[in-house]
């Protein structure tokens, strides 16, 4: 049983074609009880003119309602945004969550600088040892600013990084990595655990079980579970994996969201 996926876009994010409707569809054929859709909220300077500022609050908002109409009694639906860079955009960040009640916010950082690290020039430009601690220096400012209430794919860089070093192993990182896993035991940030990459080559949890462990021993407590599905074919996708890697860790709760306040539910057994 997967009790929720937190992470999901429709047509209302610039990267997805997918009809809200149809991603409900696709969790209560699932069986998900619980999803929220967080499209992006994306103002830096280098995305695309179709994708900055893109996301329309009102008609998201008018959709989402309609669904939660739609399917009551079938599937709980929550309003999450994911925010990009929410350090570098906090004032404009804040007051879209001042303007609908939402449940939750993500913060997600794609971009280091004016590098995308969706790009792999980003990677062939940096050795591996650089790429991922100017990565994830810049991600300890993230969530030292907060604002949000989930910490998105922790090492998604990792997800094209791939192409360009092959594996990766998080211990090589561990000094840069801890400090971004203390702020958030310390400003209660849930960590998203993300899927997405495991649909490609890369075929890691963003992030994986070891990164999980720190942050039990540093006194986390917090998850949720993303697909990160652009597509209703991905939800739900790999949450198995994503739990029993949480199991192995050593957490014992997910965490639920109703108007930004967490509320944690013991992980299903196996
Ligand atoms: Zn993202
Ligand atoms: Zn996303």
């Amino acid at each position: 049983m997967i009790p929720h996926d937190y992470h999901l876009h429709s047509s209302f994010s610039c990267d997805c074609q997918a009809p809200m409707a149809d991603m409900c569809r696709a969790a209560i054929a699932l069986g998900i009880p619980e999803i929220g859709f967080t499209e992006h909220y994306d103002l830096h300077a280098g995305e695309s003119d179709n994708c900055r500022d893109a996301f329309r609050l009102e008609a998201w908002s008018a959709e989402l309602e309609r669904c939660q109409a739609e399917f009551a009694g079938r599937l709980i639906l929550r309003a999450g945004v994911e925010l990009g860079e929410p350090h570098l955009f906090a004032a404009e960040a804040q007051a879209l969550l001042a303007r609908y009640p939402f449940d939750y916010a993500l913060g997600s950082l794609h971009w280091v600088g004016s590098a995308s690290i969706f790009d792999l020039t980003y990677f062939q430009e940096h050795s591996a040892a650089d790429a991922f601690h100017l990565y994830f220096e810049e991600l300890e400012h993230v969530t030292r600013a907060g604002g949000f209430d989930i910490l998105s794919h922790l090492d998604v860089p990792t997800r094209a990084a791939f192409a360009v070093y092959g594996r990766y192993d998080p211990a090589e990182h561990e000094d840069y990595i801890r400090p971004v896993l203390r702020n958030c035991v310390e400003r209660g940030l849930a960590l998203d655990i993300n899927t997405a990459s495991l649909r490609r080559r890369a075929e890691v949890l963003n992030p994986g079980l070891e990164i999980l462990r720190w942050y039990v021993e540093l006194g986390g407590e917090r998850i949720t579970l993303g697909s990160d599905a652009h597509r209703p074919s991905q939800v739900g996708g790999y949450l198995e994996t994503a739990l029993a890697t949480a199991r192995a860790a050593g957490l014992k709760h997910l965490t639920f969201y109703e108007r930004r306040q967490p509320r944690l539910a013991p992980l299903p057994e196996p």
